[in-house]
């Protein structure tokens, strides 16, 4: 049986196609990006997922009847062409191919809902209804390429440090953290909300003796505000592991992330260069600053904090002016921390939370956690939360739960100081926010 495409099968990616291989044949496959008619020559430039390249079809070298497909290419088509790769020191590459069979695969609709060129400059909401043909563009599939290779890297991350990778359901029957940010749905005759964080399970994994566990998955927030670093559904990273206190998992935070700086600055060179960002890859360990220390920069750049806040955007962005790159910022108060985070022993109004912070901008969260049932009630109740909502979680610290620490990172957020993005929606493929729950 023949296949669709029959014996057309693409040789070479448009990346491929250099000075070396002039003399050979090849079969590209991709989209017309751009098609220039001069009479007597055509120029179309044909763009794949990594790059473009031009078809040069002179009318005294290339027969009538391909001259006269070419002519009905329409920008956006998907087209596959044979030809002769030829030297052509001023087109991509270096390249160019006379063309001397081609194929139309799918005719694109004209006028396009947006210019995948760039000529014509659109607003984000624009490029989101039509995503499709934004992601066309390399400023915008790069930063995707280097979202993909971040994962990538904090995956072996894991695995070569001994953390199992769990999957933890994200139809939930009650609140992580209180009833707030959370979205209510139908769950046949019951009520249940999305999970607004992998925090319970992951600690209940510790309970389950599987030692160190991480997960990369969804979390949804029913967030009502509208900023450029909030979305109603993010990713993100949760590391969880037994034996281990706050300093530990800051380390394990902090190790990871220079790899993942590291691999994306040696293996993304060219998204880096598309997107005309350079990134900045500390060395060691990233400098910690305390929450009093922090209320007192606050306090001396003008901007308003008492201790026990949290906070505030112009206090997040006075601490990250004075701070500037990445940061820990550690020894929060209690109250403003979680249930399951772990206070000071001897001073139980600090707590042994942190936050990794990048400029002004919140990567992580994360804490000892407490291990203890008894103080776990005691701080749920303290929280005005009533335990009975807790059961199956708190069973589980009952029966042999060891001492752990963990935290949780912004996957969307981590995306945007990777690539220099100011806009969270930048970094998603297709974001919900508070306005936008298609495409
Ligand atoms: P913020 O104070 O910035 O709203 P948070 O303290 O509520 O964040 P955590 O519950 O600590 O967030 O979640 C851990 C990490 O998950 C955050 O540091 C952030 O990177 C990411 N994150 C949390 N909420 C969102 C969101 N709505 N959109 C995108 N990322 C988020
Ligand atoms: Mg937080």
């Amino acid at each position: 049986m023949q296949g669709l495409l029959n014996d057309w099968r693409r040789t070479h990616y448009a990346k491929e196609t250099t000075p070396d291989i002039a003399g050979s044949d090849v079969t590209i496959m991709g989209w017309v990006h751009e098609i220039r008619d001069l009479g007597g020559i055509i120029f179309v430039v044909i763009r794949d997922v990594t790059g473009r390249v031009q078809l040069t079809a002179p009318s005294k070298k290339v027969e009538a009847e391909i001259l006269e497909d070419i002519r009905k290419f329409r920008k956006e088509s998907v087209v596959a062409v044979r030809g002769l790769v030829q030297e052509a020191p001023k087109a991509p590459n270096g390249v160019e191919i006379i063309p001397n069979e081609i194929k139309v695969l799918n005719l694109s609709n004209q006028p396009l809902p947006m210019d995948p060129t760039e000529k014509v400059q659109a607003g984000i909401d624009t490029r989101l209804d039509s995503r499709f043909i934004d992601l066309r563009k390399e400023n915008v599939s790069a930063i995707f390429k280097i979202k993909g290779q971040m994962f990538h890297t904090i995956r072996d991350y894991f695995y070569n440090n001994g953390f199992h990778e769990i999957n933890t359901p994200k139809l939930v029957a009650s609140a992580t953290e209180g009833g707030t940010e959370l979205f209510p749905i139908t769950y046949f005759e019951k009520e249940a909300f999305l999970g607004q964080s992998p925090q319970l399970y992951k600690q209940m994994m510790m309970g389950a003796g599987m030692d160190k566990v991480f997960e990369i998955g969804q979390i949804f927030r029913a967030e009502e505000h509208d900023t450029l670093r909030h979305l109603n559904e993010a990713i993100s990273i949760d590391a969880e592991a037994s034996f281990m206190d706050d300093v530990d998992v800051m380390k394990v935070l902090n190790d990871m992330l220079i790899n993942v700086l590291t691999d994306v600055n040696d293996k993304c060179s060219d998204e880096l260069s598309i997107l005309g960002y350079e990134l900045d890859v500390p060395k060691g360990n990233f400098p910690v600053v305390t929450y009093d220390e922090a209320v007192d920069i606050v306090n001396s750049r003008g901007v308003e904090m008492e201790w026990g806040e949290d906070l505030s955007r112009e206090a997040e962005k006075a601490l990250g002016d004075s701070m500037g790159g990445f940061y820990f910022l550690t020894e929060w108060p209690s109250a403003i921390k979680p249930f399951y985070v772990m206070p000071q022993e001897g001073d139980e109004k600090y707590s042994h939370a942190f936050d990794l912070m990048y400029n002004n901008l919140e990567l992580s969260s994360g804490a000892t956690r407490v291990h203890q049932h008894d103080l776990l009630v005691k701080q749920i109740e303290e929280r005005g939360l009533n335990p009975d909502g807790f059961g199956s979680y708190l069973k589980a610290f009952e029966y042999g739960m060891p001492p752990h620490a963990g935290w949780g990172l912004g996957a969307d957020r981590l995306t945007m100081v990777l690539t220099g993005s100011e806009n969270i929606r930048e970094c998603v493929l297709f974001p919900r926010d508070r306005h936008r729950l298609t495409p």
